[in-house]
This record gives structure tokens, sequence and C-alpha cells, in this order.
């Protein structure tokens, strides 16, 4: 299990700061989830304003 972006995002970076272990990066279209680094807290999904990080 980790979370995931999907095409929802629209790369505001709130979540980026706010990941523990620093598994988030901006990519090309929006950004991204690092899956074998997730520890699957929900900080991203928090403070995502549309709601774009979810649970896989
Ligand atoms: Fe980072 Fe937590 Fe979001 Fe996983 S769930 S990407 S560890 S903030
Ligand atoms: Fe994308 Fe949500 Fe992260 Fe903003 S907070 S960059 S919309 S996933």
């Amino acid at each position: 299990m980790a979370y995931v972006i999907n095409d929802s995002c629209m790369s505001c970076g709130a979540c980026e700061p706010e990941c523990p272990v620093s598994c988030i990066t901006a990519g090309d279209d929006q950004y991204e989830i690092d899956a074998s680094a997730c520890i699957d807290c929900g900080a991203c999904a928090n403070v995502c304003p549309v709601d774009a990080a979810v649970m896989e």
C-alpha cells in the first residue's frame, strides 16, 4: 500500500514539504510519490486542495 497522486493534481506543491520522508517530487505534468518510500502517513492527502493524493 502507498499513496498515489492522481490526474487531479494541479502541481500546487503544497504536499511536498509536508512529507516526512520526502518522497514527493515534482514530475513533468504533476507531482509524484515514490511508492517504495511512502509510509502511508496521509499528510499529503490532508493538505491537498483537490484531493489528488489518495491511498491506492
Ligand atoms: Fe509522504 Fe505520507 Fe504522503 Fe506517503 S502518505 S507521500 S509518506 S506525506
Ligand atoms: Fe498536487 Fe495536491 Fe500535491 Fe498540490 S497538494 S501538488 S494538487 S497532489
